[in-house]
């Protein structure tokens, strides 16, 4: 099935990204300069918050909206370009008093609230490393990520401090400054820290390839990963906005992703500003009518979504945006997971425009594959790479090497010609982990995917263990290491189940030290435990309890198996499965 967009409507201009084929194969990356302009201020340097903010005021468009910041408890905020330059600045001068020095690591444990763009543009601008948590983490993954990239300063609330941070501070040696938006205990308040400071400020002088932000991502062993990317990311950030999101600096931009993920960071915030356009934001979580009424109200035109919320207003019914005014509403994208064909012909149906689903990952830095406004849509398919992106379907030899699949509709790994602007330049202090994911110059995604004849990519499944729940990518390494500290815990296996909403949801399966009894109580006090340390986006909502778990010779948890057993699916090969007792 097809759905062809009708792009020519007299009402919307015509799309950026019109002929898709002569644009993909002629494309060469820009330069930062090519991209944005020379710095008259700064020959030769380039830094993301300039660009996404004083440029736009030394152009004359100071008073434009940069920001809509909504919230149930007070009335919106607005920020024009000037104001955020200016605010900005002003963070970025607070952290020079606060001993913060270039290179410096400073993390954001916020939700999406004004002081988080302020705050983002303002770590740039002194030349620090942005660094954003997920605000539904709790402190054991906060722990770790700050542990990894010996974190110097802290943005985040009162609230979060007292019940995420406080807890492992103690295991925070490194950490010298806390900033608190809204004032307390524990730390400067964000806003003392601002007054009076010079709304101008020197912005480091960073190059391209200077790093800018460290995402934080899971793999299926061993810590968090921190994604390093550089300012001249930018560069693929507003070039893929325009062409996969067809962002125009008139348009009215709602992301909804959490600004402690990378959609949230590179979407939610530096694309839509790069771009110039007005973005909006929302503090409160999901509700069905409230997200319709930010759409009506707010005039929304494009809006970048996640299949989980897509399925969570299917479920709310279709007689609901029929009372709302979604006339505004041009462009529907979607990213993170599957997005099911049947989503994709509701929006169609009900929504009265198809969603348009993209695929990415906090490695790439920017949407990699999409379904743009210009192209037919397939309905279940992740589209077609972005101009200036390479993509390829391959399968890893046992040599090591890589051969690529040529025929269509074979199943391979999704591998991308190394080189785009945004692509990760290492994972912090794990230069082997890094390399492992090259071969030959092409970077493996760790997704299967198979391509059609006429070239659209669909989404087969992950390579590896990780689970993706609501969204957010969860290493089960970290689910099993914090149930592995309660004193019942033996051995811990952690898999996704599916999930008609959230698409899986984490359970593990738990043998238990002698002495301890598999009973209701102590699956509750674990689940507790799990949700205490690891916050309740990340925690298991199922534990079973068994005797062992199926395990390799060398003592790894067959987490493969155990997925397999609980969907009733062959077990594939066991010959490396030590022999259960
Ligand atoms: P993250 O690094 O947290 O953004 O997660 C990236 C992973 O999410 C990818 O490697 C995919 O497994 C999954 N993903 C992202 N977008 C899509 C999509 N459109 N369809 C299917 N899976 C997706």
């Amino acid at each position: 099935m097809v759905i062809e967009r009708k792009t020519d409507d007299t009402e919307w201009s015509p799309p950026n990204l019109v002929d898709y084929e002569t644009v993909h194969h002629g494309f060469v990356w820009p330069t930062p300069e090519e991209t944005f302009g020379r710095r008259a201020d700064a020959p030769g340097c380039f830094n993301i918050a300039y660009e996404a903010a004083d440029r736009h005021v030394a152009a004359g468009e100071g008073d434009r909206i940069a920001l809509r910041s909504l919230a149930s408890e007070s009335p919106a905020t607005t920020l024009t370009y000037a104001r955020l330059a200016e605010d900005s600045a002003r963070f970025a001068n607070a952290l020079a008093d606060l001993g913060v020095v270039p290179g410096d690591r400073v993390f954001t444990l916020l939700g999406r609230m004004p002081a988080l763009y302020i705050a983002a543009l303002g770590i740039l601008k002194r030349g620090a490393v942005f660094s954003p948590l997920f605000s539904a983490f709790g402190p054991e993954p906060i722990k770790a990520r700050m542990q990894i990239a010996e974190a110097k300063a802290l943005v985040t609330t009162a609230r979060f401090f007292e019940r995420k941070v406080k807890p492992v501070l103690a295991d925070l040696p490194s950490l010298r400054t806390v900033v608190l938006v809204g004032g307390g205990d524990g730390g400067v308040d964000f806003d003392v820290a601002l007054a009076g400071q010079p709304t101008t400020c020197r912005i480091a002088p960073t190059r391209a390839d200077d790093l800018a932000i460290i995402h934080f991502t899971s793999g299926t062993t061993g810590r968090p990963k921190g994604a390093m990317h550089v300012h001249g990311a930018a560069v693929a950030h507003k070039l893929t906005a325009a062409y996969a999101l067809d962002l125009k600096p008139d348009d009215i931009f709602w992301c909804t992703a959490d600004p402690g993920w990378v959609t949230g960071t590179s979407y939610g915030i530096i694309a839509p500003l790069l771009i110039g356009c007005t973005i909006v934001s929302d503090e409160e979580e999901f509700d069905a009518q409230r997200w319709y009424g930010n759409l009506e109200r707010e005039r929304v035109t494009v809006w970048y979504t996640a299949p989980t919320a897509v399925r969570m207003l299917m479920k709310a019914g279709d007689d609901l945006p029929q009372r709302y005014d979604l006339s505004r509403l041009r462009l529907i994208a979607s990213v993170g997971e599957p997005l099911n064909p049947q989503a994709v012909i509701w929006g169609r149906d009900v929504l009265k425009r198809p969603i348009h689903d993209n695929w990415w990952q906090t490695e790439t830095g920017g949407i990699m594959i999409s379904n743009f406004l210009s192209m037919p849509i397939r309905p279940g398919s992740m589209g077609r790479p972005v101009p200036g992106i390479e993509a390829a379907v391959t399968k890893r030899e046992a040599s090591g090497a890589v051969s690529f699949v040529e025929m269509p509709d074979e199943q391979g790994e999704l591998a991308l010609k190394a080189g785009w602007p945004s692509m990760f330049i290492g994972y912090l202090n794990e230069e082997e982990r890094y390399r492992k994911c090259f071969v030959d110059s092409w970077y493996l995604t760790g997704d299967l995917v198979r391509r059609d004849a006429d070239g659209y990519y669909w989404f087969v499944g992950r390579a590896d263990d990780v689970i993706k729940s609501a969204g957010h990518l969860i290493g089960p390494f970290e689910v099993e290491s914090a149930l592995l500290e309660h004193p019942a815990v033996a051995e811990a296996g952690v898999i996704g189940i599916p999930d008609p909403v959230a698409m899986e949801v984490v359970k593990a399966f738990v043998a238990l030290r002698s002495g301890h009894t598999p009973d209701e109580t102590l699956r509750k006090d674990l689940l507790a435990h799990a949700r205490k340390r690891l916050g309740p986006a990340v925690a298991p909502r199922y534990i079973e309890f068994c005797h062992s778990l199926p395990k390799t010779r060398s003592g790894k948890v067959m987490r493969r198996l155990l997925k397999a057993r609980e969907l009733g699916l062959p077990e594939g090969d066991t010959s490396t499965l030590e022999v259960e007792k």
